[in-house]
């Protein structure tokens, strides 16, 4: 089993355990667009997210 480091506080953990995946989607006009992918805790992501906005 893979070991996964957490994106924002840069501590690992287990994939069996409650996480976040995000796909980094750079849309570019006039080049491909790119994927960057990164996991973090649960906790860690509702810190970081907090008081975003939807988009639509
Ligand atoms: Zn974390």
């Amino acid at each position: 089993m893979t070991t996964l480091y957490c994106a924002i506080c840069e501590r690992r953990f287990e994939p069996d355990t409650d996480h976040v995946e995000i796909d980094a989607e750079h849309v570019r006009m006039d080049d491909r667009n790119e994927i960057d992918d990164y996991v973090m805790h649960t906790r860690c992501w509702l810190n970081l997210t907090e008081g975003w906005v939807d988009p639509a």
